[in-house]
């Protein structure tokens, strides 16, 4: 057995440390690593089957132009000319990239750099914008910046943790099991899940609200007028780091005047409500996490402030053991966002003011910096399909299966002019439409940083040689930047040069007016970057030991230092239900699942959990549908269908239907769920509605 490697996890937003040793007969044993602080050796069972889903079997392994085969310099050549014409002919913003959290920070950190500061547009987007950007966006709105200000160790400290629209224990599977452990040692530790659906994260649960699709931003709008209405509010917090409370109060009671309507409008029993308010009012140490059910709706960014509303009003924010906290779904979630992967989003944290244009115009030393937001991931699919973008390049993702509406996805794909795929696996429903096929470097194989949920760097380390002709995305990208004429700006060697400029770029000019700042790492020696140990951001220069907490000193990055409360109006789902389509689909992910199957599929033990795609649905609607527990089903929206066993389960709510992610035509036919997932958006953060689709289901 090889020297253990030490990595992480490259499933979701936990960021598990993990030990990687490679046997003498190419076995691979996968450990937790007991010294990474976010797992302390734990390690779920996606993590622990890594070893089974190397194999080289489904691997893209050489790079394809229009089907054949042909070596890199061909390939590269392909690509930059396909770009370079459409942007000759048709204008920067005729080209797009769509990335991905699967990608490291250095990755990301090319890609960004050629599209926002050489290529001219802002048309790159990453499928982040599925799962986390209605929680940036509430952040920004309230903090002034994208910081998520606690960590993990706080839910030990805390003597109430509020889980709100998360299967902690399924998708976050380690966060769920450091709670479990905290509540072990501590009894009297309050746990309240907060989700239609009864699911395993509800049975350490010592209240479970299944509140009404929806209903959530109503659920804290009634707890902000019900902590100012007992007197809890932190005055000396509120009057010295905040403003804008009045209005957010005024909407609140005007929304919930009193625990009765609550009640009422969120479908739950009024005690359960009381109950729920009561231990949030009088546990000052209270971390709300949150995830899917609150950011994928049309009104999550509402949603996000409406909960740190009552963080604000309560002062509970910065210090051990409080704060609202977004969990996000993938490995490199965070890392994309701190780059600038967003499209509306330039650089390390910064927006397209002026002021920040030509700051980064001078750091990248470019003349061609993009001036002004790019397409969001469900528009920059519209403009494909109306043959606005002729050249897209999609990186380390699979959208004709992942994105709403992927029907129209695949329609878009099939005729736009010029499609580019890097991926490490051959035959996805994407890759089918690629006109070039670049082979990535696999987990495992690969370079680079990533972070966390708790805003923690940690290294991925290579334990394996690629697979075939397999490159790192950086050098991919950076390949194909100079052949567009900008070899001088893309002359990396290596993921620590990329990183000591990400680094450099995000401390430049900075001077504590920006949260993202990793100004004390921008000169690491290539040793320091090989050895690096997790740390948090932000790492300035006169902080070089990272930042566990922000905000303790309760100075904000907006204009005037001052955290915003913002006034929510409760809103329905963007698509009501109706007499056609009477119930209400909400989709998600499986325990022992990533995806869209692309590795996890690869692992005998991961696939036998659930083998095939279900969908649940209550008693009461099976018996008004005719439908029968364990029989094949037909659902359907407006937007498409698909097959799926009917589980007939009281866990469900009534009135609504849970399908999950994963399957797809690879693995089974007439199996995406996000082909039926309506392409309704967030009207701040552009994060699509895969919570809410009105659909009927009939026995097939
Ligand atoms: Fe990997 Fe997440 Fe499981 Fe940790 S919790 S091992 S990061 S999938």
């Amino acid at each position: 057995m090889n020297r253990p490697i030490r990595t992480t996890c490259p499933y979701c937003g936990v960021g598990c440390g993990v030990l990687a040793a490679v046997a003498a007969d190419g076995t691979t044993e996968i450990r937790g690593d007991s010294e990474h602080p976010a797992n302390f050796g734990r390690l779920c069972s996606k993590g622990a089957a890594l070893g089974e889903t190397l194999g080289h079997s489904e691997r893209l392994l050489h790079p394809e132009v229009r089907g054949k085969a042909c070596d890199w310099n061909t390939a590269l050549d392909a690509v930059a000319n396909g770009f370079a014409r459409a942007i000759r002919e048709h204008g920067p913003d005729s080209v797009a990239f769509y990335v991905s959290g699967q990608l490291l920070t250095e990755d990301y950190y090319v890609a960004n750099k050629l599209m926002k500061g050489f290529i001219g547009s802002a048309n790159i987007d990453t499928n982040s914008r599925l799962c986390m950007s209605s929680s940036v966006a509430g952040h920004q709105r309230a903090f002034g910046s994208d910081t998520v200000p606690g960590n993990y160790q706080d839910l030990e400290l805390a003597t109430l943790i509020v889980l709100i629209g998360s299967n902690t224990a399924w998708c976050h599977p380690v966060i769920y099991q450091r709670i479990r452990a905290a509540k072990e040692k501590n009894p009297d530790l309050k746990i309240v899940v907060i989700d239609p659906r009864q699911t395993a994260t509800s049975e350490i649960a010592d209240l479970h609200l299944p509140v009404k699709p929806g209903s959530d931003a109503l659920l804290f709008n009634g707890l902000l007028a019900y902590l100012h209405d007992r007197g809890d509010s932190n005055t000396h917090f509120v009057d010295a780091f905040t403003e804008g409370m009045q209005p957010a109060l005024d909407a609140a009671h005007a929304c919930a005047p009193s625990t009765a309507a609550v009640a009422s409008g969120c479908g739950l029993r009024e005690q359960d409500v009381t109950r729920f308010y009561l231990w949030f009012s009088v546990n000052e140490k209270t971390v709300s996490v949150y995830s899917q059910g609150i950011n994928q709706t049309s009104s999550g960014t509402d949603k996000v402030n409406a909960i740190i509303n009552c963080h604000l009003l309560t002062g509970r924010i910065g210090r051990p053991g409080m704060g609202p906290f977004s969990v996000t779904g993938q490995p490199n979630a965070m890392g994309g966002r701190e780059v600038g992967g967003l499209a509306n989003q330039l650089a390390a944290h910064m927006n397209f003011d002026a002021g920040n244009v030509d700051r980064v115009r001078r750091f990248w030393n470019s003349s061609n910096v993009a001036q002004r937001p790019g397409l969001k991931a469900v528009d920059l699919f519209r403009a494909v399909g109306e043959g606005k973008i002729k050249a897209l390049w999609i990186m380390a993702t699979n959208p004709a299966v992942s994105l709403p509406d992927a029907d129209r996805v695949r329609e878009a794909l099939a005729q736009c002019e010029f499609v580019v795929v890097s991926d490490c696996v051959r035959a996805t429903d994407t890759t089918a439409y690629a006109h070039v096929l670049l082979p990535a470097s696999a987990w495992g194989e690969k370079n680079g940083t990533v972070t966390n949920s708790e805003r923690r760097i940690s290294r991925q380390r290579a334990f394996l040689e690629p697979a075939g002709e397999a490159r790192p995305d950086w050098w991919i990208v950076s390949e194909v930047a100079r052949r567009m004429g900008y070899a001088q700006a893309f002359d990396y060697h290596s993921p620590a040069d990329i990183f000591r400029e990400h680094a450099a770029l995000s401390g430049f000019e900075n001077d504590g007016k920006r949260d993202f700042d990793l100004g004390a790492l921008a000169t690491l020696a290539d040793a320091e970057y090989e050895g690096f140990s997790p740390i948090q951001w932000p790492v300035p220069r006169d902080r070089p030991q990272g930042t566990p907490r922000m905000f303790a000193d309760g100075r904000f990055y907006t204009e005037n230092h001052k955290a915003r409360f913002v006034a929510v109006t409760p809103r329905g789902p963007f698509n009501e239900k109706d007499d056609e389509y009477p119930l209400a689909l909400n989709t998600g992910r499986v325990r022992d699942h990533w995806h869209t199957l692309t590795r996890t599929g690869l692992s005998p033990r991961l696939s036998g959990h659930i083998v095939e795609p279900f969908a649940e649905i209550h008693p009461q609607d099976a018996r008004q549908h005719g439908i029968k527990d364990g029989t094949l089903v037909s659902l359907a929206t407006r937007w498409g269908e698909m097959l799926a066993r009917a589980r007939v389960t009281e866990t469900q709510r009534p009135g609504s239907v849970f399908a999950p992610i994963h399957w797809n035509d690879q693995y089974a036919r007439r199996a995406r769920a996000d082909a039926l997932v309506n392409p309704a958006t967030d009207p701040v953060s552009g994060q699509p509605e895969f919570k809410h689709t009105p659909v009927n289901v009939t026995p097939y």
